[in-house]
């Protein structure tokens, strides 16, 4: 049930008109039964002075694609109302021309207006709010939508029959506006889209909304039966299985969509519920639940997990209506953003995390869209030809490019052993600035708080656990679909120790992180690194040591070495597979885990040099960071080395004893 969000004391922290207008477009941002990332809009018109001193009528509208739920004064344009309100009175209008008019109404410097700053220009209200209300959508969906409604509101609402958003909605909507002064008259109503509510108040417009919403709620609660509680049907594979198969999902998915995607998936009760419908080909085929909701899920899922039957009737469907399109279209990528499989569940796509994350959002109010909607008489969206017009309107796709460049890694999956800190830690941190999502394994705890946000998943793990190890690479092909990179770093230095006293615990513990553990990894990534959308790519954290050893360091310069001849025959024998293994040897990197002050005065002593001198001890003469190493890891992961495998680069300072 959606509920009113005032508070009293929040609502005083919004002074003025714009901040109630603000507060009260969170509120509606805050309930994702209301809205869903991007989807909404809302406005007021107020009065102003402008340079000559003249009273002008300015309509305040939410900016295209913006988020309701964190907008503040930056996110609304700032237009001429009569300008705007007039442009309703033309015959036609093209997008074009309406984007031009929409500038030339501009009053001040702001974003794009909403696609439906028109629309909240004819409407006479002070404050305009609008939402694809999951309740209304699922009620306007059905065959009996009109009646519903009827039965739900009566004369309290505007009702409007489909129309595609933009002028074409406005100019009917101004048709009927007149109605919307009738005494009593709260909302206007869009069959297959939303409900629009109007007041003289930011708070009375909201209050109308969570209102008009909760009747609409009441009418479904009465027929729809509970099915959450079903519990997710009995997975049919084991863990390992279905990461192999949801990675080679993801490779298809990402070979149609024409670059590397993130796949995230889910096999949580609504999700099985849903699978389980015996008429799931039919009414998961049908469309959106409102029509914006298509640039984020594509028009409808794929079932099952064949990519090149999904995509070629992607192409068919374009075929079929591209001629609706007022001028040349560009065709997007034919690949699924949401697949139905009932062996891996719901499985959801995005170019990045955050992408994907729409795509599930958007998709589990689907789901509950179309179970509500059934149970009314049947889901129905709208046509096929109406998906294809609001998929291909320049206007929507405008909102999805405003997202900006998500970086050259964007779409790829790197796995980081030893995360928590240091080298790991810095090289998590550069993968993640150029785009990529990144799974970061350490035995610390805090590895999972240590970085917010959807391109980060922590998982604790101690590496040299194969059975800690294993569910790591599951979790991180769960989450993302695949992994693409991966950087072998976790490793330890034990404190200096003359070979004559080394003992052999201390040796074969030594071996066991630095050495065994890669191995394991290695093994464990491997099918994975081969279904690489751009090829998988390992970079081995070494040594400065496996070329120029130092006394007291046996094991740990024993261990490097061996690992990174490990490195090396991995290059030899991955070559074909596409997987370029190249090794980073890093010295002297002061700012990581293993250089307490005790293994940095201790080693100092060895080399007879005071810490200082140490720090700084290369023919560069220059302190060797952890950012420098994950430059070089991010490098080994880029185009840059795409012709490279094997190589072995020293990070640093330059090293006379190896020069
Ligand atoms: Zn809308």
């Amino acid at each position: 049930m959606v509920a009113s969000l005032w508070d009293d004391a929040e609502a005083a922290g919004h002074a003025g008109d714009l901040g109630q207008r603000i507060y009260t477009s969170r509120l509606l941002g805050r309930d994702p039964d209301l809205v869903l990332h991007g989807g909404g809009n809302t406005s007021m018109k107020i009065t102003r002075r402008n340079v000559f001193g003249e009273t002008v009528e300015v309509l305040v509208v939410k900016g295209s694609g913006g988020d309701l739920a964190t907008i503040d004064e930056s996110g609304f344009a700032h237009l001429k109302l009569d300008h705007v309100a007039r442009l309703a009175d033309l015959d036609v209008l093209s997008d074009t021309e309406m984007a031009r008019q929409l500038t030339l109404a501009a009053t001040a410097a702001g974003p794009p207006p909403s696609v439906e700053a028109i629309l909240h220009a004819v409407l006479p209200h002070r404050f305009v709010d609008h939402t694809h209300a999951d309740a209304v959508v699922t009620l306007t969906n059905t065959p009996a939508g009109a009646e519903l409604i009827d039965e739900v509101y009566g004369d309290r609402v505007v009702v409007v029959d489909y129309v595609m958003p933009g002028f074409d909605l406005a100019r009917t909507c101004a048709a009927r506006v007149a109605e919307t002064k009738r005494p009593g008259v709260e909302a206007m109503i869009l069959m297959n889209h939303g409900i629009f509510t109007f007041a003289d108040t930011a708070r009375d417009s909201y209050e109308a909304m969570i209102r008009l919403v909760r009747m609409a709620e009441g009418r479904l609660d009465r027929s729809v039966p509970t099915w959450s509680n079903r519990s997710p049907s009995a997975p049919g594979i084991d863990r390992p299985s279905r990461a192999r198969l949801l990675a080679r999902l993801r490779a298809d998915v990402s070979a149609a969509a024409g670059g590397p995607m993130v796949m995230s998936s889910h096999s949580d009760a609504p999700v099985a519920a849903f699978l389980d419908r015996e008429d799931l080909a039919d009414v998961s085929q049908r469309g959106p639940a409102t029509p914006d909701h298509v640039i984020r899920t594509k028009p409808v899922p794929m079932l099952g997990r064949d990519v090149a039957a999904y995509a070629a009737a992607y192409l068919a469907y374009v075929e079929t209506h591209r001629d609706r399109a007022p001028a040349e279209i560009q065709v997007l990528d034919p690949a699924p953003r949401v697949v139905l499989d009932a062996e891996l569940g719901m499985c959801c796509v995005g170019r990045t995390p955050a992408d994907a994350a729409i795509a599930e959002d958007i998709y589990r109010h689907t789901m509950d869209v179309i179970n509500r909607a059934e149970a009314l008489g049947g889901y129905r969206p709208i046509s096929t030809a109406d998906q294809f017009d609001m998929e291909y309107w320049e206007l929507e796709q405008a909102k999805l490019h405003r997202r900006g460049v998500a970086g050259p890694l964007a779409g790829e999956v790197a796995f980081v052993t030893g995360a928590g800190r240091g080298i790991g830690r810095a090289c998590a941190e550069a993968l993640m600035d150029q785009g990529a999502a990144v799974v970061g394994v350490d035995v610390d705890p805090a590895v999972t708080e240590q970085r917010q946000g959807r391109q980060w998943l922590g998982v604790v793990a101690d590496v040299t656990d194969p059975g800690a190890l294993a569910p790591a690479v599951a979790a991180a092909v769960e989450r993302f679909g695949g992994i693409d990179m991966v950087v072998a770093n976790a490793g330890v230095f034990p404190p200096g120790t003359p070979i004559a006293q080394l003992d052999e615990a201390r040796w074969r513990q030594v071996m066991t992180v630095n050495l065994d553990a890669n191995l394991s990894l290695l093994r464990l990534v491997h099918p994975f690194l081969c279904l690489a959308p751009r090829g998988g790519r390992v970079v081995v954290i070494g040594s400065k040591n496996v070329a120029a050893p130092g006394p007291g360091a046996a094991a740990y310069s024993a261990s490097k070495a061996a690992l990174t001849q490990l490195a090396r025959v991995g290059a030899l024998e991955w070559g074909g597979d596409g997987i370029r293994v190249n090794v980073i040897h890093p010295n002297a990197v002061f700012d990581t885990g293993i250089w307490t002050e005790d293994v940095l005065a201790q080693r100092a002593a060895s080399y007879a040099m005071t810490v200082e001198r140490y720090r700084t001890d290369n023919v560069l003469g220059i302190e060797v960071t952890s950012t420098a190493v994950a430059a070089m890891c991010v490098a080994m992961c880029s185009a840059t080395f795409a012709c490279t495998t094997g190589a072995q680069v020293g990070v640093d300072g330059g090293n006379s004893r190896i020069i």
